[in-house]
């Protein structure tokens, strides 16, 4: 699995940059992993159906607070007050493949 080397913070441009370890860079706009959170409230965990309306994410989301969760994901306070969301290293390279086409 892939684990990033470096995990960069970009306020006014709105993205989250991972740099993995084989050198690929995910560059991953806030509003965009907001819109991927696979929590409780925003996935039903039964039937891994949606709940979040996409839409209802904020363009001008922020983010507020970014901790490491063990050695295997980010955990993310938005600015909207969400933030029982966990990221995988997985889960994010996905949502930047999915970004860059890949
Ligand atoms: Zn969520």
């Amino acid at each position: 699995m892939q684990s990033p080397q470096n995990i960069r913070v970009h306020k006014e441009q709105r993205a989250l940059e991972l740099i993995w370890t084989d050198t690929d860079v995910s560059r991953l706009p806030f509003r965009t992993v907001r819109q991927n959170c696979r929590c409780a409230v925003c996935v039903d965990e039964f039937s891994g159906k949606q709940l979040l309306d996409p839409d209802s994410v904020p363009e001008d989301l922020g983010l507020l607070e970014v901790s490491l969760c063990g050695n295997y994901a980010l955990r993310i306070r938005w600015s909207d007050n969400h933030d029982s969301g966990l990221f995988t290293w997985n889960h994010l390279r996905t949502i930047g493949d999915k970004i860059s086409g890949g």
